[in-house]
């Protein structure tokens, strides 16, 4: 189809481009940085969250056509291999058949009511089956979404205000949790950002990762990311979680895991599994929708039943429980066997420590922190050593601009970020992930040559 609104768009560069009669693919048609310009006149910063604007790593971005499997088109028709893969969300890789099959066949049922349908429930049902502690379930829109609501329901349970978070732990953009933090002390918070009013933090005290703070009778909950994976990939030190669960214990407050996500990314039990601490309240996110907007909090019964219309605690939604983000969550839930996620283990760790290899051949300084099916990056001094987030902020962040732009140049679409996980997929057959392998090894070269250069 020829999309007038996106000039030059031209019959025949269209159709030598693969458009069809139903798809634009805008491949060919313009360049990234013509659609991008045009972006930016109508959308802040030309993009719809912030990290995608290349900020932290320069230049701009590619503007995105279509995507399938592990790769990715952009508008000019330059194919990448993309570990981004929606930050996340779309474990199965783009275009999942199944998840392809799935959404189609709802959408002609209509794609909102605001009534009860069907596959909320058996959405409810797949993750309370999957992960025991949720012992109900409640359906939203966003990760954003998900962490307000629990904090929201911590404080409406306990009738406490404070909340205890841990720096660089990310809980989306949630005022409650856009705290300033990071320093080795705990701080009761500063807003982190503009627009948060001192008030909406004043709740909030920001504490390291990986130790177990000493609580109070103040305190409504801890939430906690139970493997950080916004401030690369760190694991839990021993004791650190049951920690945490036995510490909310003594003084009743409430533990929350964000398991945005964690949540069906290490395995169908999601970090409370692997680990074996059972929280109050989980949140969900990301893998639940199989790529389209979703978020959901679970819990306890008699804490859940405390949400509106049982309880006091008001959550309302009118795209809630949506019937194409339920219909592709659970299309992908019902493709995420445990034999998926032996899998997806076996490809991180051979990801990871092919690029090793390959950056270490190269004299370029980085670790590849694994754990279970999450990977990261660590470039700089910081390499092999994260714990919290005083370690996390030595990462050499103009390093790893250097290797990011140097592996897009390569044809290897990395998160434009220095602190975001390394998302391999159902996607990442044994072939591509030896094609991002080598790809490494010459990145590595030019971000060396181009960093002492
Ligand atoms: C992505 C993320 C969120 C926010 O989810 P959105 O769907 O982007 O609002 C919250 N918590 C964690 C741990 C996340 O990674």
């Amino acid at each position: 189809m020829v999309d007038t609104l996106i000039p030059p768009c031209d019959a025949t560069r269209c159709a030598a481009a693969g458009c069809t009669p139903t798809v634009c693919v805008g491949a060919g048609v313009a360049s990234n940085a013509e659609m991008f310009d045009r972006s930016k006149r109508a959308i802040p910063g030309g993009v719809n969250s912030s990290i995608r604007a290349f900020k932290a790593v320069g230049g701009e971005p590619y503007v995105v056509a279509r995507a399938n499997g592990a790769t990715i088109t952009d508008v000019e028709g330059t194919t990448y291999f993309d570990l981004v893969q929606s930050y996340g969300a779309v474990i199965l890789g783009h275009a999942h058949p199944a998840i392809t099959q799935a959404v189609t066949a709802a959408v002609g049922d209509g794609t909102s009511y605001g009534a009860p349908t069907p596959r909320e429930m058996k959405l409810a049902e797949a993750i309370s089956e999957r992960v025991p502690s949720c012992e109900r379930v409640r359906l939203m829109n966003s990760g954003t979404e998900a962490t307000s609501t629990a904090v929201r329901l911590a404080r409406g349970v306990t009738g406490r205000d404070r909340i205890v978070t841990f720096a660089g732990n990310f809980h989306g953009a949630t005022d409650a949790l856009l705290v300033a933090g990071g320093s080795g002390v705990a701080t009761l918070g500063l807003p982190g950002t503009a627009g948060v009013p001192n008030g909406a933090v004043a709740e909030t005290m920001v504490v390291p990762y990986n130790i177990v703070p000493e609580l109070d009778d103040q305190v409504a909950a801890v939430i906690v990311e139970p493997v950080a994976a916004n401030m690369g990939v760190v694991a839990p030190v021993p004791g650190f979680l049951s920690g945490l669960r036995a510490e909310c214990d003594r003084v009743g407050a409430l533990l929350i895991f964000d398991e945005v996500i964690t949540g069906f990314r290490l395995g169908s039990g999601g970090a409370q599994a692997k680990y074996d601490v059972r929280p109050d309240i989980t949140c969900f996110g990301k893998v639940i929708g199989g790529g389209l907007p979703i978020g959901s909090i679970g819990g306890r019964a008699d804490i859940m039943e405390r949400l509106s219309p049982l309880g006091p605690v008001f959550h309302a939604g009118t795209l809630s429980g949506n019937p194409l983000a339920t219909a592709a969550g659970l299309a992908a839930l019902g493709q995420l066997t445990d034999d998926v996620y032996m899998e997806l283990m076996a490809r991180a760790r051979h990801l990871a420590a092919g690029m090793r290899d390959a950056c270490v051949s190269e004299g370029f300084v980085a670790s590849f922190p694994v754990v279970g099916t999450l990977m990261g990056m660590v470039c700089g001094s910081a390499a092999g050593s994260v714990q919290n987030f005083d370690d996390a902020k030595r990462t050499d962040e103009a390093a790893y601009a250097a290797f990011f732009q140097a592996m897009l140049a390569e044809g290897v679409a990395m998160a434009p970020g220095a602190y975001e996980a390394i998302f391999v997929g159902v996607g990442h057959t044994d072939d591509v992930l030896d094609a991002i392998v080598a790809k490494t090894a010459v990145a590595a070269r030019t971000a060396v040559a181009a960093l002492t250069g």
